[in-house]
């Protein structure tokens, strides 16, 4: 009790007492404006009661909004929590320093405001339970586990001294669940279930190629059906879902063929893709990239001609997405970057080359938590997320100014968010300053 007592007193500001914001004018996750002057009272971690008129509170901490912005706190959906602080060979030779390291950003990635994150490949789990034991500050993730991938698919960094490649050989990629080959449904079977014994909540497989990978050429579609619906199959068994990372018009098209019921990127597909993503409700999980992760990839290489070849794509496929009324996630997919990760907000803002700010934030907030409830009963936070309602989780931003007027306040999460609530915890609070 005394260590557990000791170890909140260290993480959090402020225990999880009642709190009641007054005078806060309310993004609600879904609308357009924001709501009239309101107070809203947090009970434990959940949000208790919102009203226009004054809400006795006996005893909560009383923050005076003076008329600031309250939101629910941001949601990033392709987010790779291990693999940001670390370089890939830095984070497979050395789990211990790479853990350690990530959830020094997982802290960055709270104070920018970010409460959760759909955690699309990476050995998260370990961060993900340090983080809701309070041990460290963090958000909340919803984890997939390693990327499920095929012999020189995305995913696979092998070198070609690894091959042939011997039955039982792993490499540290695939040990410390940063990947792992299958190559038939029966070893699709065997990995997904490690991951789920392992707590993922989602599966992510790779079903085409991909940008940073060096042997999985774009055009190539790498799981058979039989891979991907065993896939499906799993997930489904233990009432979830599969992500897949897919580009091409076939990758996109075989993985709804098989189930899978949220596609990644999806930058060179079809107007006939975008139709049939729409009509089957399937999600479409789009990342504006920043153009510096292109640039960032050394001319000549392999990798900088794949993304020369999918960059075009993104402006296409945003307004295929508007188009078709696709329900569409908004992420990131920093890697390998603290200073790209640093730029989480500033990713979320460029948004507006689309997409109005309310609808923007709406996509980074209810919209995403929609698509996190597909973890269906694998949903590790049960509770309504990314929305500000009555009997939703407290996850909540406080905000200097009004996003719905100027998006780019959220790129500077430092100055802009005065407080940032997780769980119904105040994991910071500048207003007393
Ligand atoms: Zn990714």
């Amino acid at each position: 009790m005394l260590a557990a007592a000791l170890l909140l007193g260290l993480c959090a500001t402020a225990a999880a007492d009642n709190v009641l914001f007054e005078n806060v004018r309310i993004f609600d996750g879904k609308g357009a404006a924001l709501s009239a002057p309101s107070n809203v009272l947090v009970e434990g971690n959940v949000i208790a009661q919102i009203s226009t008129s004054p809400i006795a509170a006996e005893g909560a901490q009383r923050i005076a909004g003076n008329g600031r912005t309250l939101m629910p706190g941001l949601i990033d959906a392709h987010w790779h929590a291990m693999l940001i602080a670390t370089g890939p060979a830095e984070t497979m030779n050395d789990i211990g320093f790479a853990t350690l390291a990530a959830g020094d950003e997982a802290t960055d990635t709270l104070m920018r405001g970010f409460t959760t994150v759909r955690d699309v490949g990476g050995p998260a789990f370990g961060l993900k339970r340090a983080i809701d034991q309070g041990i460290i500050e963090g958000p909340r993730i919803y984890p997939s586990g390693a990327m499920i991938t095929v012999t020189s698919g995305h995913g696979d960094f092998r070198q070609m001294s690894d091959l042939p490649r011997k039955p039982g050989l792993f490499t540290p990629m695939e040990i410390n669940g940063g990947s792992i080959v299958v190559d038939s449904p029966d070893e699709v079977r065997l990995r997904a279930r490690e991951q789920f014994m392992q707590g993922a909540v989602l599966l992510k497989v790779t079903a085409g190629g991909g940008v940073s990978s060096p042997h999985s050429p774009l055009d190539v579609t790498t799981f058979t059906a039989p891979e991907l619906r065993a896939a499906v199959e799993i997930a489904e068994n233990w009432g979830t879902y599969v992500a897949a990372h897919a580009f091409t018009s076939e990758a996109v098209q075989m993985s709804i063929a098989a189930g899978v019921k949220c596609i990644e990127h999806g930058f060179l597909m079809s107007e006939a893709d975008a139709k049939l993503i729409a009509e089957k409700g399937v999600w479409l999980s789009l990342q504006p990239l920043h153009e510096m992760m292109r640039t960032g990839l050394r001319e000549g290489s392999v990798e900088r001609a794949k993304a020369d070849e999918v960059w075009p794509g993104i402006d296409r496929t945003y307004k295929l997405a508007k188009k078709y009324d696709i329900k569409t996630a908004w992420g990131t997919d920093v890697l390998f970057s603290r200073a790209m990760a640093a730029q989480q907000g500033a990713i979320l803002a460029s948004l507006t080359r689309w997409y109005t700010p309310a609808e923007a934030l709406a996509m980074a907030t209810g919209t995403n938590a929609e698509l996190l409830a597909l973890s269906g009963k694998r949903n590790p936070y049960p509770g309504k997320l990314g929305v500000v309602e009555e009997g939703a989780l407290a996850d909540l931003l406080l905000v200097e100014g009004n996003p719905l007027e100027n998006l780019d306040l959220v790129a500077d999460p430092a100055n802009n968010f005065k407080i940032i609530m997780k769980d119904g915890v105040i994991h910071k609070n500048t207003l007393a300053e």
